[in-house]
């Protein structure tokens, strides 16, 4: 491949860059009170504006249509504007609307469904959470026992959710049911739009080990939805699943956040060299880790450059996915050991270094390993699909 960008790019990138250091004044940060959760930026004021203004230039839903409110933006423009919205740390959140919910309604959605949506992902009056995982179905996601019965002109919904990240701050959910129990598990899955507030739906908060409340439990009971509220064809959800999970694993961004954050340790260490003194071990594992950025960068390259040709990339997405999260919890325990005593000192503390990122990256990246399918799922995809082993 060509790592070179085109001078249409390098203008975008500027563009972008500049839209950035517009809006993203020295110290715009302190003022932010975010609490996150892989990147689940809680949108305070200022990021809801931030993003308002995003919405505005088609940024929001960058590579959408433009009569849904996109720019149409090529695979790099993508890639480009992910990475200096990451480098930059700025407050995008993550959109579940945008990543999967609108690009699977283009895909299967009624017109009815297209029009009555789509917009309001665009202007940010839907957020959506997603409703996969259940205590018994997860990596064997095809399991989901939570039940629709079609009753009349609705279907009624019972069973429980979990893990459902920002449920309790969306007013959306993008559900997974089992529509028909003779079938074979994956053939008697459908995919529904939930409103959160209907009757019946139960939000629990589950505290998750750095103390932050990003995701819930969701009981349904009784819940009646009308049937227009189906995506596709009842039964046959599970391939528009398997589609919306493939939107999922391309993200590009780690390589970027991680890159930022090396920098800033490095600065520190470089201006408090006592942090680093008497420490050989860690002057390589930095030395280490930028070699395995670069890596991870070009391995998110990889998975760009076969959707800007065409291609539906797999195995080689699972692979980035893998690399980078595994990387950043590496990224992580090194910049803990290099600030000692201050490393495990959470941001509150007023004699936290680094704002307390370290700690906040330690604990959070923890489940960068699970979520989204975890390390070892991702290991036996590449097994299968980019080695070619049998299935054991
Ligand atoms: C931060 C975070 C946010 C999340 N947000 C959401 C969300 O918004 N919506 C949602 O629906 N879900 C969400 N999840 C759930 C996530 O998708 C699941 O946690 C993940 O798919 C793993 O499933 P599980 O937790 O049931 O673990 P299990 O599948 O029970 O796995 C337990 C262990 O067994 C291993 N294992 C399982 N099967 C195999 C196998 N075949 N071969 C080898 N090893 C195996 C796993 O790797 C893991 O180590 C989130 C999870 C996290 C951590």
């Amino acid at each position: 491949m060509d790592f070179r960008f085109t001078d249409e790019e390098e203008s975008f990138r500027s563009e972008v860059k500049s839209f950035l250091a517009e809006e993203l004044k020295p110290g715009w940060s302190d003022h932010f009170d975010s609490e996150s959760e892989m990147g689940v930026a809680v949108q305070g004021e200022f990021a809801k504006t931030f993003n308002k203004k995003l919405a505005e230039r088609g940024w929001l839903a960058i590579a959408w249509p433009k009569k849904y409110g996109g720019m149409e933006a090529s695979v790099m423009q993508q890639v480009i504007y992910n990475e200096e919205m990451a480098y930059a740390g700025a407050p995008v959140g993550f959109n579940m609307g945008v990543a999967w919910v609108g690009p699977s309604l283009m895909l299967y959605g009624t017109d009815e469904q297209k029009s009555e949506f789509i917009p309001k992902i665009t202007n940010l009056e839907h957020i959506w959470c997603t409703l996969y995982s259940e205590p018994a179905a997860g990596s064997d996601l095809a399991a989901i026992q939570t039940k629709a019965v079609r009753d009349g002109d609705d279907f009624v919904i019972n069973g429980q959710k979990i893990w459902t990240t920002g449920a309790h701050r969306s007013n959306w959910g993008w559900l997974a049911a089992r529509t028909d129990f003779e079938a074979p598990k994956h053939k008697g899955i459908s995919m529904f739009l939930v409103p959160m507030d209907a009757p019946g739906i139960t939000i629990r908060p589950l505290i998750n080990m750095a103390g932050d409340h990003g995701f819930n439990e969701v009981f349904f009971e009784d819940v009646r939805i009308p049937a227009k509220y189906l995506v596709g064809q009842e039964n046959m959800g599970w391939y528009m699943l398997a589609v919306a999970l493939d939107f999922e694993r391309s993200s590009i961004a780690g390589s970027a956040r991680l890159r930022r954050g090396l920098g800033e340790l490095i600065e520190f260490a470089k201006a408090n060299p006592q942090f680093i003194h008497n420490k050989p071990e860690i002057r390589t594992r930095l030395a280490e880790i930028s070699i395995e950025i670069e890596i991870a960068a070009a391995l998110s390259y990889r998975v760009a450059s076969l959707q800007a040709g065409g291609k539906a990339p797999n195995y080689e997405a699972t692979i980035a996915k893998l690399y980078s999260t595994e990387l950043t919890q590496r990224f992580s325990s090194t910049g803990i050991e290099l600030l000692g005593m201050y490393g495990p000192l959470h941001p509150k503390s007023k004699w936290a270094k680094l704002k307390g990122g370290m700690e906040r990256g330690y604990q959070l990246s923890v489940s960068a390993t699970i979520a989204g399918g975890t390390s070892e799922v991702m290991k036996t995809i590449g097994a299968i699909r980019g080695l070619g082993l049998p299935r054991a």
